[in-house]
């Protein structure tokens, strides 16, 4: 069966400072539907905004992102758990840093839990851990985590879903004429160089980072589609009837 990797950002998953409870259940409904044709590794964001919207804090004062994603987290676990549940699919929760992608051994501890967990129908729910890890030893976004993951876990596809129709030849929030690209199979030059434009509270990513992620995969012989995460139909008619509708695909030639 054909694995990928499903990503999920902040911009999806949150609506005025808490989880967006129904593009959630969305998106894990879609999940049920490709487990038919594919083995899924689910990687999402929204940890900070589950802690946020939950805890009574006080407001005026400061308090470290680390710390309400340490609250979060659970919490977020369990809202995808209600919503698997209704479809009666088990979840497991991975937490990993990048520290975890750079020795053999350890890279092969967290394969064999996946594997695992896929041989036994379980959806793995991978996030950062950026509880115990100091900045050296995070991403810091979740799109080049679920590249690594994508390369690591052999998928064919990673699709990152978020709050635009793909990757446009300037930002499509800034400018009304800015056009979509289709595919892609060679990023333009110094596409990769510049500013992470984040375009959520909570986002930390932006184009720059979906687009490492892209390179990532591109140069290793796997593709990447970036879609829309709010509205499903690009990503549902890709993978359930192959049709490439909106959406840009990554893929070297
Ligand atoms: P997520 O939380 O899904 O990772 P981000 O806010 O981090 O989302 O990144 C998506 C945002 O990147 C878009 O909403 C858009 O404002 C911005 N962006 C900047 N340049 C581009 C571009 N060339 N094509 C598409 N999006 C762009």
């Amino acid at each position: 069966m054909k694995r990928i990797v499903i990503k999920v950002g902040s911009a999806v998953l949150t609506e005025n400072n808490k989880i967006a409870k129904e593009r959630m259940l969305n998106l894990v409904s879609l999940i049920a539907s490709l487990r038919k044709s594919y083995e899924i590794i689910l990687v999402t964001s929204g940890a900070v905004a589950a802690g946020y919207s939950a805890l009574k804090l006080d407001k005026s004062k400061q308090i470290s992102k680390k710390a309400i994603a340490a609250a979060g987290q659970p919490i977020l676990m369990s809202s995808y758990k209600k919503k698997f549940d209704i479809y009666n699919i088990d979840t497991a929760q991975i937490l990993l840093t990048e520290d975890d992608f750079d020795s053999r051994k350890r890279t092969k501890m967290f394969q064999d839990i996946i594997n695992t967990h896929l041989d036994n129908n379980i959806v793995p729910i991978v996030n950062e851990n950026d509880i115990t890890a100091t900045p050296e030893e995070l991403f810091g976004d979740n799109d080049q985590l679920s590249a690594y993951v994508a390369h690591s876990t052999n998928a064919e596809l990673l699709v990152i879903l978020s709050d635009i129709d793909g990757y446009y030849d300037k930002n499509p929030t800034e400018y009304k004429d800015a056009k979509i690209f289709k595919t892609i199979t060679k990023l333009p030059k110094n596409a990769l160089i510049g500013e992470a434009t984040p375009n959520n509270t909570f986002a930390t990513g932006g184009i720059i980072t979906k687009l490492k992620a892209a390179d990532f995969l591109m140069q290793r012989g796997r593709k990447m589609l970036l879609c829309n995460g709010f509205d499903l139909d690009s990503a549902k008619s890709f993978l359930l009837k192959g049709e490439h509708t909106l959406g840009t695909l990554f893929m070297s030639e």
